[in-house]
C-alpha cells in the first residue's frame, strides 16, 4: 500500500542497543551470544519478504514461553526484549522504537493515510516469530484500525495470503495503480472503492492486493473517507459553474474543472493508490460527476 523508507537503525543495531540496557553484565553476554544468529534470520527473513515468500519462513508450532528458540534465547526473554527493552522509557533502546513510530510521517502504511500510527505492530506475529521480535523491518507502525495484533496471531499459509509488506515487498504494489474507485449518482452521489490490479500482473500479486483490501476493510474506510470529502468538492464543482458557467460553452467548462480541482492532487506527489488521489481520478473521469 503506502512503501516506509528502510530503517535507518539495523536489526544489529537495534539487539546491541538493547544489550545496553542489561543492567546484568552475564545477562549481558549472554544474549550478545545470540545476536549474530539473529542478524543471519533476519536477512533470511528479508530475503523472503523481496521474493513475495515471506510465508515461507518457518513457523513454530506449539511454542511454549521456555522453549528455546534461537539458542541460547528462550520464546519468553525475545518476547520480553520488546516489551521491556525496546518499549520500557527506562532503556536507551526507546529511543529507536520512538523513530520506527515517527519514520512514517503520521500516515499508516496498511491504509496508506487514513489513520495515524499508535504503535508499532509485528508484521509476523510475536506469538509464533518472537525472534523477531525487535527487529526493525518487521515492526510496523499502524493505526487502530489496522493493528494486526488486536485482530489475532494468524499469519498467511500461502502466498496469496500474504498483505502488501511496508518495507520490503515488490515495487508494483506501492507505484502502480490497483485501488480504483467510480461515482455513484444516487442522489447524494457516492464514492465506491473497489480493487483492479493491472492485467500483466502475476495472479497470485493480483490475489494479494484484494487479500491486503479485504483484511483492512478498505472499500468501508475510503467510502467513508471520500463521504465526508464529496460535499466539498460538490460545493467547489458547483460554485465553478456559477462564476464560470455563463461566459464559457459547457465541455470547455468541464475540461477546465478537471484542471482547476483534480489534477493538482492527481500529479502531486500523493502514492498511487491514496484514497483521495484515486478519488479525484474517478470524478475527473465521471461524466455524471461533471455535468451535473
Ligand atoms: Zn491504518
Amino acid at each position: 500500500m503506502k512503501k516506509l523508507d528502510y530503517p535507518l537503525c539495523d536489526f544489529k543495531d537495534v539487539l546491541n542497543t538493547c544489550a545496553k540496557g542489561m543492567e546484568q553484565v552475564n545477562v549481558r553476554n549472554t544474549f550478545l551470544t545470540a545476536v549474530p544468529d539473529l542478524v543471519y534470520l533476519g536477512l533470511q527473513y528479508e530475503q523472503l519478504v523481496k521474493k513475495g515468500e515471506l510465508y515461507k519462513f518457518p513457523r513454530i508450532e506449539n511454542i511454549k514461553r521456555k522453549t528455546v528458540v534461537v539458542p541460547p534465547l528462550t520464546k519468553s526473554k525475545l518476547v520480553n526484549l520488546y516489551a521491556n527493552n525496546l518499549r520500557n522509557k527506562e532503556k536507551p533502546a526507546r529511543s529507536l522504537y520512538e523513530y520506527l513510530l515517527a519514520s512514517a510521517n503520521e500516515k499508516c502504511p496498511f491504509c496508506g493515510d487514513i489513520g495515524r500510527p499508535k504503535n508499532l505492530d509485528h508484521f509476523l506475529p510475536l506469538a509464533h516469530y518472537p525472534q523477531f521480535s525487535v527487529m526493525p523491518v518487521n515492526l510496523i507502525p499502524a493505526c487502530r484500525d489496522c493493528n494486526m495484533g488486536e485482530k489475532g496471531d494468524d499469519f498467511a499459509g500461502q502466498a496469496e495470503d500474504q498483505i502488501i509488506h511496508p518495507y520490503l515487498d515488490k515495487n508494483i504494489f506501492y507505484t502502480q495503480q490497483w485501488v480504483h474507485a467510480r461515482y455513484v449518482n444516487d442522489g447524494d452521489g457516492v464514492v465506491e472503492y473497489y480493487v483492479q490490479p493491472p492485467a500483466e500482473w502475476q495472479e497470485v500479486d493480483k490475489a494479494r492486493v484484494n487479500k491486503h483490501f479485504r483484511d483492512f476493510d478498505l472499500a468501508r474506510r475510503y467510502g467513508i473517507e471520500a463521504g465526508k470529502h464529496l460535499s466539498e468538492i460538490i460545493d467547489q464543482r458547483n460554485s465553478f459553474y456559477k462564476v464560470m458557467g455563463r461566459k464559457i460553452p459547457l465541455e470547455e467548462l468541464t475540461v477546465d474543472l478537471v484542471e482547476v480541482l483534480f489534477k493538482p492532487l492527481i500529479e502531486g506527489g500523493a502514492f498511487a493508490n491514496h484514497w483521495k488521489k484515486v478519488m479525484y481520478v474517478a470524478l475527473s473521469m465521471s461524466q455524471e460527476f461533471l455535468l451535473p
